[in-house]
């Protein structure tokens, strides 16, 4: 049977860390499966969906190199669920309710003092037509309910392992509200069914509505798809991670923190699974090294230090042909392949390449407050060609000469080479200055 899954976001806010994690973990389900992968939009929810979500969310799936074999809008199928929802109420599945929320609660709140479970006590499906017709008259609206099977729910999740439910202790579900739309859970089912989804990987916060969706798809007379339900992120300290929302927005760990896709795609591969975290530079190398049974049911802990100093470790992987787009993104085009190789090694973002590039071609404006220790340097700068040995017997030849060390022999060098009292490396950046810039900077 080949794989059929999807990624099914609710285009209600700015896509983050969470819903990344997700939308990477499925889609290298299927990609590792030679399967297929369906975006879906949940926009059932019209007042809350935005289009501008909607594009944030492929904006984000692109530049983690996520692709997409087929999308789908559930607001494009409002007419086609309606259909499936008139055979659920004509089999009895889906009934009328007349409850207001106010007698709803007041129910709860008995059961809860008679210390009994609050669940749905079925009186609607006790009403007579007279009393429908009353309700109706007075201008109540119906809410529609599923009407649960009372036998045991179970399935094997590829995460989880074995699950068990009992029908009889949940509620009814309300299925769609009492101005006629449906919630999530019956479009979602209809589709899962009609696009043909094999496998439903997503957050452990929706464990509970499997166990409802098991029984809404025997219901509308289909299979239940194979379930993996991956635990939430939690933040570095283990809380509830939304609290930070603003900084794990993925649109400003790129833009902002300036981190690349690579690095959210390494970390969010393997944070939670028994496999170490590795800094991959190539999301083929992620696919096939991708194995869901990795993934365990502990909450894996979110730290953005981790995201950053794995954001480093690639950026020393990064072959100049793969950062050569992304230098090009940031204005440093110019940036050969021998000036990368030296860079790379120091850089923690690729931002750091932008200072030690313009530390390397000027603008610099050197500053020499020792005029006969810097002369006296000019003069023992080694002769070409230059390698990364170079600064080290240059430092040496000075140091002979003139008997200086630390920080009164390097500081003075530093700051007429760059024009600064701090910065990157000097063995590397002299290589990348070269003799003609050394020796116009020495002088200056
Ligand atoms: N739109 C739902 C969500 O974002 C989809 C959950 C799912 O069925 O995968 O939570």
């Amino acid at each position: 049977m080949s794989v059929k899954v999807r990624f099914a976001p609710s285009p209600t806010g700015m896509m983050h860390i969470g819903n990344a994690r997700t939308a990477l973990i499925t889609w290298l389900y299927a990609r590792s499966k030679g399967g297929h992968f369906l975006l879906r939009i949940d926009d059932t929810d019209l007042e809350r969906s935005k289009k501008e979500y909607e594009d944030a969310i492929e904006e984000g799936l692109r530049w983690l190199g996520m692709d997409w074999d087929e999308k789908a809008r559930q607001r494009d199928r409002l007419d086609y669920y309606e259909t499936k929802i008139q055979k659920l109420k004509d089999s009895g599945r889906l009934y009328a309710c007349y409850e207001t929320p106010e007698e709803l609660e007041l129910k709860r709140k008995g059961q809860l003092a008679r210390k009994m479970p609050p669940l749905y006590d079925r009186e609607a499906l006790k009403l007579t037509d007279e009393q429908r017709n009353a309700y109706e008259t007075q201008g109540r609206k119906p809410h529609w309910r599923f009407k649960m099977d009372y036998k045991p729910i179970t399935w094997d999740d590829e995460v989880r392992g074995p699950v068990h439910f009992e029908g009889a202790d949940m509620s009814d579900p309300v299925l769609i509200r009492e101005d006629g739309s449906p919630l999530y859970h019956l479009c979602s089912v209809i589709d899962d069914i009609d696009y043909g989804i094999t496998h439903v990987v997503r957050g452990e916060d929706h464990v509970t509505n499997t166990a409802m969706h098991v029984q809404m798809f025997e219901a509308l007379g289909a299979k239940a798809p194979g379930f993996a339900h991956l635990p939430l992120l939690s933040d570095a300290q283990g809380g509830k991670l939304s609290k930070r929302l603003g900084a794990l927005n993925l649109r400003e760990l790129r833009d902002q923190e300036g981190l690349e896709a690579m690095s959210v795609v390494s970390l969010m591969a393997r944070l939670g699974t028994s496999d170490p975290i590795e800094p991959f530079t190539d999301i083929k190398d992620v696919i096939a090294h991708f194995d869901i049974s990795k993934f365990g049911r502990g909450t894996p802990k979110f730290d953005q230090d981790e995201l950053v100093r794995l954001n480093a470790k690639i950026l020393h992987h990064m072959s100049y042909a793969q950062i050569k787009p992304r230098l090009e993104q940031i204005g440093l085009a110019d940036m050969d392949e021998s000036f990368w190789d030296i860079v790379r090694p120091n850089l923690e973002k690729l931002e750091d390449a932008r200072e030690w590039w313009r530390v390397a071609n000027g603008p610099v404006e050197p500053v020499i407050e020792e005029a006969d220790f810097i002369a006296e340097a000019a003069k023992l700068l080694p002769g070409e060609p230059w390698t990364r040995e170079t600064w080290g017997v240059w430092v040496d030849a000075v140091k002979t000469q003139t008997g200086r060390k630390g920080k009164p022999l390097f500081m003075p060098l530093r700051k007429a080479l760059t024009g600064m009292d701090h910065g990157p490396e000097l063995a590397d950046l002299l290589l990348l200055i070269g003799p003609e810039k050394a020796k116009r900077r020495l002088k200056a």
